[in-house]
């Protein structure tokens, strides 16, 4: 029987970190869907596609050569056959691509590729038909509503900016904070124009890891995952 795990909420609240250990630990694939926004971003960017041109989004997005490695020791994002990771966290693709992603004609081809990965990967795919973790914002509510198990995973804003600070400037100190504002607070007000992830749909179950560090994160998602399945 194959398992099928969705997690949404804000950035910073540690989705990416929670979402592979729980694949790796349940020998799942992972997909992380804000890398397919992302990924979209770089993609119009290279081919001169101006972000504010909706249809010429739209259309770049729909012809993107774009194939997800879903491994979750070791995701990758190749783009026409080349290896672009490295270059979707940067603050050029964090600061534009909640353009790319408010756009609903971009979500609309984003889910019908999401769901064709998580379908593959309950019959066969990287995973041999066990499954798959796959995280981001709509999730639990518009590309697998019919998720085994639907976790909405938040914290307090303090928390997830200080943790963005951490990841992205190695200290919390206020000229990091700063640094990382407009990444999380900013982006998340324009993110949840089309997607809500701040509360939860019914049968998704809200875990608030304020305070709490990855190891406690994990053990409050394994426990929510085994009163899901039993
Ligand atoms: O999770 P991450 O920060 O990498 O997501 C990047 C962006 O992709 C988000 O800010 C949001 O604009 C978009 N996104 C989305 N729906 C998802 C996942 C990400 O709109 N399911």
């Amino acid at each position: 029987m194959s398992l099928v795990i969705a997690i949404d909420g804000p950035s910073g609240s540690g989705k990416s970190t929670l979402a592979k250990r729980l694949a790796a630990h349940h020998g799942l694939a992972y997909l992380d869907t804000g890398s397919m926004y992302r990924v979209a971003t770089v993609w119009c960017l290279d081919t001169g596609v101006d972000l504010d041109d909706q249809d010429a989004v739209a259309e770049a997005t729909r012809a993107m050569p774009l194939e997800m490695v879903t491994d979750p020791a070791g995701p990758r994002v190749l783009l026409d056959g080349v290896d672009v990771t490295d270059r979707l966290h940067t603050g050029e693709i964090s600061t534009v691509v909640s353009t790319v992603a408010v756009n609903l004609a971009v979500r609309a081809e984003m889910k019908a590729r999401q769901r064709a990965i998580i379908d593959s990967e309950r019959t066969g795919g990287r995973s041999g038909g066990r499954g798959i973790v796959a995280e981001g914002r709509d999730i639990t509510t518009v590309v697998a509503p019919d998720a085994d198990v639907r976790i909405l995973l938040i914290a307090d804003p303090t928390d997830r900016l200080a943790r963005r600070a951490m990841e992205r400037h190695g200290a919390a100190d206020e000229k990091s904070l700063e640094a990382t504002r407009d990444e999380v607070i900013r982006r998340d007000t324009q993110d949840s124009t089309v997607s809500e992830f701040m509360s939860a749909h019914e049968g998704v179950v809200t875990l608030d890891n304020s305070g709490m560090v990855p190891d406690e994160t994990f053990a409050a998602a394994l426990a929510i995952i085994e009163d899901r399945v039993r």
